[in-house]
């Protein structure tokens, strides 16, 4: 992602991959098609919501249904790190200034960087307070990047939620072993 400004420049993800990071190819294989189960397809209980694969954020169409606690609350606890990861954001920002008291959130903040690596804080909020200490000249910005752990899990919820679509996997029944007709694929893919 690039962001142009006025003067034709350009500013540009402030982390970019190192030197030496390998180049990763990557093959488009077949559009995956909603299939939608019984139940949830990771837990067996009462699907009742739509989900989107890869999260409506990041382009996600509704492709299954699932449980709330799945989809709403796992959902709404590692997304948003995914997403300030994807985009380069910066993750739960705060700004303090000298002339008022207490911090003020930022809400969105992107970090970019100009052609010769100054970095770039894009922020988006409608606070009046805000601008007024961007205005100040002196600030401190409370902020943190994203959770790896939280947002591995976004990603390796995306992953397997393509795999059961794909695949057509039904859930294992909670209080059973393995049943008779499960995909044998499956029973090792939900330990
Ligand atoms: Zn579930």
């Amino acid at each position: 992602m690039s962001i142009a400004l006025p003067e034709d420049q350009c500013l540009d993800p402030a982390i970019r991959p190192g030197p030496d990071e390998p180049d990763v190819e990557v093959t488009a294989r077949e559009p995956l098609s909603r299939r939608v189960f019984d139940c949830c397809p990771t837990c067996g209980d009462p699907a009742t919501t739509e989900e989107h694969v890869p999260p409506r954020r990041l382009g996600g169409v509704k492709m299954t249904r699932t449980c709330e606690p799945y989809n709403g609350r796992l959902g709404s606890l590692v997304e948003p790190d995914l997403i300030d990861w994807l985009e380069d954001a910066i993750t739960r920002p705060y700004l303090r200034s000298p002339g008022l008291q207490g911090r003020r959130s930022l809400g969105r903040v992107l970090f970019r960087a100009t052609p010769d690596g100054i970095p770039v804080f894009l922020v988006d909020s409608s606070h009046p307070d805000v601008e007024v200490m961007l205005q100040s000249g002196s600030l401190e910005l409370e902020a943190g990047r994203a959770d790896r752990n939280l947002y591995s899990i976004a990603a390796g919820r995306t992953n397997l939620r393509l795999v059961v679509v794909a695949a057509g996997l039904e859930p294992l029944d909670r209080r059973d072993a393995p049943s008779a007709n499960a995909p044998s694929g499956w029973a090792s893919f939900a330990e």
